[in-house]
């Protein structure tokens, strides 16, 4: 029971990304204050008062080290994670995946905080700001005053309410002789060869997937008998014009997309010397040209009536989808422009953000950029140079997606781990050894992140079971 006036740190938020970021500051002999608004105030996806509540599936995605969720996993695990560390232990059977008993998982996470010398746990709603550090995890539905207090500190329109993801594909997996590279009204350089920059990016930015008159009629068949999620009670079905899901597109008339999305104008397909009856765009979606996105392909279909249909476009037959779109009520900010390298406001840098508020999606992701932000501040506060984790890393790679700065006019979207963000190998192999390549990028990543763990101060949380939470901490 902590004895201690006033903390080090206030962590507002117990859920995946606050209880991993008080764990991590207490074990390192931080004071911490965590509040959580509940029993007293809950969200409409919030439905029990422990903490590290998991609000829908009791899954915590693949557990297997070569797919994406199982990196990152792994590499939580050798940071010290306390939520991943308490979900291997309230394991339920679920094949590949780490799924959890939720109920022993949440009590769990309760006593291993409420026993914490360190820990001092408030129930109640915060609406202001305390003096000191603060770590604000407070999740996809911050509202309220706190939600508002946010957005004054952010200044300006950079907190969003909902999410339009569009999906992202492996660039290895793209037919290219089904597609060709132009921006839009791209000219041919005077050499014919050269080429100038077209409307939509430099020349050649852009994958242009054509699709014939009948190919393109039986795609906006699909997509109108398509599955598609159904929204929370509290999501309200408003979208902006600008940002319209294909489904609601295709709804307004067969044409719509073809004068939207898939508009073919000013995109000359080099092999026939004209515009395409449709296309689908694809966007780079990192620097690398691992990955590209499916320009304005936001969708609320499910996840796979997206492979099945999108493979009706010849250039995607064989897509390996990194990322599939969605479009749900969210809420984070525009972390590229406003949160600094320790993920400190940059204009009142004691505030930092921490879980799916950073432009994360999924639990795990939320809980990494609790891990994060948590050694980041303890890192400041111990006068350490930070050690923020390397970008081959999956926990790396989300910290980079949420911190690196962007060029242009972009509008940020959330990620969840994906081999998108993860830098190309570096090594020479045969371009067609996809699985060489992939295997190199997820060894590097495990080799880099021990590093990156031992790194830190050395936390062990093997004795953070249910009841235990004695922690053993060196800093
Ligand atoms: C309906 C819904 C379903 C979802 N389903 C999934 C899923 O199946 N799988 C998945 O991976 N992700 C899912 N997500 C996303 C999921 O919420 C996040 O992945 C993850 O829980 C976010 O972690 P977090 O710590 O940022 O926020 P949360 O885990 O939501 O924790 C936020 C905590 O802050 C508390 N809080 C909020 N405001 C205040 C305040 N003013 N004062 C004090 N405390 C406050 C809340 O009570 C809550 O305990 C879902 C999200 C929603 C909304």
């Amino acid at each position: 029971m902590a004895t201690w006036r006033d903390p080090d740190v206030t962590v507002v938020g117990g859920g995946m990304a606050g209880c991993e970021a008080a764990w991590q500051l207490a074990v390192r002999g931080l004071r911490v204050a965590l509040v959580e608004q509940k029993p007293a105030a809950m969200s409409p996806a919030h439905q029990t008062p422990l903490l590290g509540e998991l609000v829908c599936s009791n899954s915590l995605r693949s557990n297997d080290r070569d797919t994406p969720a199982g990196l990152l996993k792994h590499e939580l695990r050798l940071a010290g994670s306390l939520v991943i560390g308490l979900a291997d232990r309230h394991r339920v059977p679920a094949g590949q995946a780490l799924a959890v008993e939720r109920f022993g998982f949440g009590r769990a996470l309760t006593v291993a905080l409420a026993l914490h010398p360190n820990v001092r746990i408030e129930r109640r709603p915060l609406d202001e700001l305390p003096a000191g550090p603060v770590i604000v995890a407070t999740g996809p539905l911050t509202g309220g005053p706190l939600g508002a207090l946010i957005r004054r500190q952010l200044g300006g329109d950079r907190m969003y309410f909902y999410d339009a993801i569009a999906p992202i594909v492996s660039a290895d997996s793209i037919e290219l002789e089904h597609a060709f590279r132009s921006s839009r009204w791209q000219r041919e350089g005077e050499d014919g060869s050269a080429a100038a920059a077209g409307e939509d990016g430099a020349a050649g930015d852009y994958l242009n997937c054509p699709l014939d008159r009948p190919t393109y009629e039986a795609f906006v068949d699909a997509v109108l008998a398509g599955r598609k999620v159904t929204p929370h009670e509290f999501e309200e079905p408003r979208y902006f014009e600008s940002c319209l899901p294909i489904e609601v597109m295709a709804e307004r008339g067969r044409e719509t997309l073809r004068y939207g999305p898939m508009r073919p104008v000013g995109l000359t397909d080099p092999r026939t010397g004209r515009w395409p009856y449709a296309v689908v765009q694809l966007r780079p979606e990192n620097r690398y040209l691992t990955a590209y996105n499916l320009v304005g392909f936001q969708t609320r279909l499910a996840y796979p009536e997206q492979s099945r249909i999108f493979a009706m476009v010849p250039a995607l037959a064989r897509a390996e989808w990194l990322r599939f779109g969605s479009i749900h009520r969210n809420t984070y900010v525009d972390a590229p422009r406003v949160l600094g390298p320790a993920l400190e406001l940059r204009r009142e840098p004691r505030l930092r953000l921490a879980g799916l508020l950073t432009g994360v999606e999924g639990y795990i992701e939320s809980c990494a950029m609790g891990l994060v932000c948590a050694r980041l501040l303890a890192d400041e506060l111990a006068g350490r140079p930070p050690a923020p984790p390397p970008p081959t890393t999956m926990i790396g790679a989300l910290y980079h997606h949420v911190t690196a700065p962007r060029e242009g006019d972009y509008r940020y979207a959330p990620t969840n781990g994906n081999f998108g963000l993860l830098p190309p190998a570096t090594i020479a192999l045969h371009p067609k050894d996809k699985q060489g390549r992939r295997r190199f990028q997820l060894e590097r990543a495990a080799r880099d992140a021990a590093a990156w763990a031992d790194g830190g101060a050395a936390v062990v949380v093997a004795g953070a079971g249910a009841g235990a939470g004695r922690p053993e901490s060196a800093a």
